[in-house]
């Protein structure tokens, strides 16, 4: 790491602090505010590294975040404001990207945490892209389709000016779908006077999508356990997993656990129950229930659980695909899985994660496990600029490439400094973002 005349400074910083730092004793954490779980991991790693005061320091802030108050004409007439943000966290190594979502707990806080993730996330996949979060406080389950496209039209009127394919590139995440990029894309179009479809990734295919998003969350993180269980020696065939949350990551990582893997996915949960069936669960039959019934609760021949019980159940993967703050100071000891496979973001708190790692726990962080969502959204990016559009079996090369070789960096990081795999990611991303912030002479 380069010294500069700051270096002999303490870390971590203690600029003005607005999220106090609390430590976390066994049994009695509380839920934390997650943008203080990101500084804390920053701040470890850091620490780790030596890091540069001053590139700390920086790291510390998202660089821009624009609030919005969003007017939405309601199905019986009135007009609803709606808020939301977009955090544009760190766009040193290329322009922001990262999804929105819309959620009815969606605070500040928690979009700051997401796009410092997307930060780092995108440094650890070594694609040339920055960090950023948008978010909607709205509970998407309580609206008509009309009113959802009223309120994305309405997101991207006040957003749109701080959007572009050089600037700031959105997606999916929770609650947010294919439709819903299609209405922002067609917005920021009119807004441009031109179709400017690049604007948002996760589209359809038949306005600039690309073939292979639909899954790549889950296939990128299914290669990360593939590569795992090759590490552990652990044959997946027959090998069992429990996947916490149903939705896009986690219902194609039961189908792909299943079809590329061999496993037999024994428990799931959602937002409404949990299930465990020890024969297996069958993935075309589940899908079917959880259409027709709106949750996986209730699956004919399964036991009902609780989502507790379904994160100690004892497998080989434990999968977290649903909101961060899943695996606490609590609930890290009962873990009996032998890896912890994060497809959400930020399921685990660091006292958690190091708990976890002390108990020997393989975990793949989410920093890696699911960043095949933006790999592809990457992809995405490079077929709407370029004109030119990849077969499906191209997606799927280009992605394995790119996760396999940023499992083996952060594998081999973890066992170079002896620290977990959270961590070595980390480091990987602070290192080559402090790489693009040097030579840009930001710090
Ligand atoms: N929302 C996904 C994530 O958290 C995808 C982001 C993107 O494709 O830009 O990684």
């Amino acid at each position: 790491m380069p010294k500069t005349r700051r270096q002999e400074k303490p870390a971590p910083v203690t600029a003005e602090e607005p999220f106090p730092l609390g430590a976390c004793s066994v049994g009695t954490e509380e839920p934390e505010n997650p943008f203080t779980t990101a500084r804390r991991q920053l701040d470890e790693a850091a620490a780790l590294i030596g890091l540069d005061h001053d590139v700390h320091e920086l790291l510390r802030w998202p660089l821009r975040e624009l609030h919005v108050a969003l007017p939405v004409r309601m199905d019986d007439g009135s007009t609803r404001t709606f808020h939301g943000f977009r955090v544009q966290y760190n766009d040193a190594r290329g322009p922001n990207k990262g999804g929105i979502r819309f959620h009815p707990e969606e605070t500040i806080d928690t979009v700051r945490a997401l796009a410092a993730w997307m930060t780092w996330k995108t440094a650890v996949l070594d694609i040339p892209l920055g960090g950023a979060k948008g978010g909607v406080v709205c509970n998407p389950k309580e609206m008509s389709p009309g009113e959802l496209e009223r309120l994305s039209r309405s997101y991207i009127r006040q957003v749109g000016r701080v959007l572009g394919i050089e600037k700031d590139v959105p997606a999916p995440d929770v609650y947010t779908t294919p439709q819903i990029m299609a209405w922002m894309a067609d917005e920021y179009s009119f807004m441009q006077g031109h179709n400017d479809f690049g604007i948002t990734t996760g589209k359809p295919l038949a306005i600039g999508g690309s073939l292979g998003r639909g899954d790549a969350t889950a296939r990128g993180g299914v290669i990360c356990i593939r590569e795992a269980a090759r590490e552990l020696g652990i044959d997946t065939k027959g090998a069992t997993v429990a996947i916490n949350g149903y939705g896009n990551a986690g219902s194609y990582a039961h189908k792909l656990c299943v079809e590329l893997l061999g496993m037999k996915v024994v428990g799931v949960s959602d937002s409404k129950g949990a299930i465990f069936c020890p024969a297996g669960l069958d993935h075309a039959a589940l899908m079917e229930h959880k259409r027709r019934t709106g949750s996986v609760g209730g699956f004919p021949g399964t036991e009902p659980i609780s989502n507790g019980d379904l994160l100690e159940l004892d497998v080989t993967t434990l999968i977290p695909a649903a909101l961060e703050g899943e695996i606490t100071c609590r609930n890290a000891m009962k873990v009996r899985a032998r890896i912890v496979a994060e497809l959400a973001n930020g399921p685990t708190t660091p006292d958690a994660d190091r708990l976890m790692h002390e108990l020997g726990v393989y975990v793949i962080p989410d920093l890696l496990c699911n960043a095949g969502g933006v790999t592809v959204s990457y992809f995405e990016m490079v077929q709407n600029t370029s004109g030119w559009y990849w077969e499906e079996m191209e997606v799927q090369l280009q992605l394995e490439r790119k996760m396999t070789s940023a499992f083996r960096t952060v594998h081999d990081t973890a066992r170079t400094l002896g620290v977990g795999n959270r961590l070595a990611a980390m480091v990987v991303a602070i290192r080559r973002i402090e790489e693009a912030m040097r030579l840009r002479g930001w710090v």
